[in-house]
């Protein structure tokens, strides 16, 4: 027999978003049900608990100035542990270009080091982010999508030339391991300024010399917290194939034959996998084009526990930042010593996790130790392959986060944010002001408040 439910508001996805705008509408006095597609809450907030000590393989680092996200661990009095001592650890890494390392100490000099003369010293993984802090015409993030920025929804790669970099520099400051795209032609040089400017905004929350937060025994504590909070228990396994407005209500149908019956929709469904979701009648054509063309970015992660502190042995630092399938390696400190190396994750992002991603996970896992055991040596019989995510691989997510190619802002954006009769969309690829989980709550909200404003 078919399942149908009726309810005030019907949220789509526990992650962050959904779970956001939910307690919002309910703190409004609004019922709702929040329906879920996995067998857990949380999306992209993902801790890995199977491979000890939490790994997160999604969102994990917390600004100081996150207020939702921080006002909800206090919420639930889930402890928040300072990540400050840890950060610096972050810098400490070796660069590995073409297999060979080069330490920090002999970049200003090498000779594959094609930066301009004043910000020689500058290493590969921090120059376009400096650039974008230094160069920033936003003064707060959310004027990323003010009309006068539009002339910024350009390249990535124009907007760096523009400063007269050399297509070297541009290669190597946007090349390696890249967080949008492939390289610096497939991002909007709008998205690289807002998420400069809000992390520039962050750091003028930062009170009493602390940076930022993770969540003690997982960040997933989080939204675990917030979907107990909600009188309706979530219900998880639902696969959401179509949503329909017959002018009555709306209908949701899922893959298990669950039907759902409601006034107001809120969709926090990522877009990449929202092109799997039939919505009737259709959406405007600025809408249904945006989350087909808006793109999503591969992301997997591999986890590695080692056997010995294999980096004593040749002196170099845990850490490494390579241009090879391997990606960033970096080295986990979530011990109570911030000093202490507790595991490895490898993250790799773009062209390299698309490959790792057509193969079978221990294969992935080989490659990745392989490929650091050739760059150092010590490494050797050392490393251990402890599992992998792929987001991109993840029916419900198909990639990390959404990114916006050079006009997406200008021409999608808006048009991506506009309720369609009673269905309402959130989500991080909706955010204004704020990135990533912060970003996501705040969509959310944004999402609950347009129902409630109906009154
Ligand atoms: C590797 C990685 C690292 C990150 N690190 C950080 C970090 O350190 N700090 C930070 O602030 N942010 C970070 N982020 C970003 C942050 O995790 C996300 O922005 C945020 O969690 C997204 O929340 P959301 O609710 O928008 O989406 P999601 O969390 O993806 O929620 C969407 C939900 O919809 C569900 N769903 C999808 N399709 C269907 C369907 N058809 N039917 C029903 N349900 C469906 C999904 O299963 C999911 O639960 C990271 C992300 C990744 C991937």
């Amino acid at each position: 027999m078919t399942d149908v439910h009726r309810d005030e508001a019907v949220i789509i996805g526990a992650g962050l978003a959904g779970l956001s705008a939910a307690i919002h509408l309910q703190n409004q006095g609004i019922s709702v049900q929040v329906i879920e597609a996995q067998d857990r809450v949380g999306g992209r907030v993902h801790s890995m608990r199977q491979h000890g000590s939490n790994k997160e393989a999604g969102g994990t680092y917390i600004g100081a100035g996150y207020q939702s996200v921080v006002g909800a661990a206090k919420d639930y009095a889930i402890e928040l542990i300072d990540v400050t001592p840890t950060l610096e650890f972050f810098r400490e890494q070796e660069l590995v270009l073409n297999g060979e390392i080069i330490r920090q100490s002999e970049w200003p000099k090498h000779p594959a080091n094609p930066f301009p003369e004043n910000d020689k010293a500058l290493m590969p993984w921090n120059y376009s982010r400096i650039l974008t802090v230094r160069e920033n015409p936003l003064k707060r993030p959310e004027e990323w999508l003010d009309s006068s920025q539009a002339h910024n929804d350009i390249s990535f790669y124009a907007w760096m030339r523009q400063l007269g970099l050399s297509e070297d520099a541009i290669n190597l400051a946007y090349g390696i391991n890249v967080s949008f795209g492939s390289s610096a032609h497939d991002v909007s040089a709008l998205l690289m300024l807002f998420r400069a400017a809000f992390s520039s905004s962050q750091r003028k929350h930062a009170k009493k010399g602390i940076i930022g937060f993770t969540a003690l025994n997982g960040v997933q504590r989080i939204p675990e917290a917030m979907a107990s909070a909600l009188k309706k228990e979530t219900h998880l396994g639902k696969v959401v194939k179509s949503i329909e407005d017959n002018g009555r209500s709306i209908e949701i149908r899922c893959a298990d034959g669950a039907i759902y019956k409601t006034p107001h929709v809120i969709c926090s469904i990522p877009l990449a996998a929202l092109r799997d979701v039939v919505i009737n009648p259709p959406l405007g054509e600025l809408h249904s084009q945006g989350i087909k063309d808006i793109p999503s970015q591969p992301t997997t992660q591999v986890f590695l526990a080692h056997k010995s502190k294999f980096w004593e042995s040749d002196g170099l630092k845990p850490s490494m930042f390579t241009d090879g399938v391997a990606g960033m390696i970096a080295a986990a400190r979530n011990g109570d010593d911030p000093t202490e190396v507790t595991s490895f994750t490898a993250w790799t992002m773009g062209p390299h996790a698309r490959y790792l991603d057509t193969l079978p996970e221990e294969a992935a896992g080989k490659l990745i130790i392989q490929e650091i055991e050739a760059i150092r040596p010590s490494a050797r019989g050392q490393l251990e392959f402890l599992g992998l995510k792929s987001w991109g691989a993840d029916p419900y997510a198909k990639g990390g986060w959404a990114y916006f190619r050079p006009g997406q802002v200008t021409r999608f954006c808006k048009a991506l944010r506009m309720p369609h009769g009673g269905i309402h969309f959130c989500g991080e690829h909706l955010s204004i002001a704020n990135r990533g989980m912060e970003g996501a709550m705040e969509s959310g909200k944004q999402a609950a408040q347009e129902i409630i404003n109906k009154g």
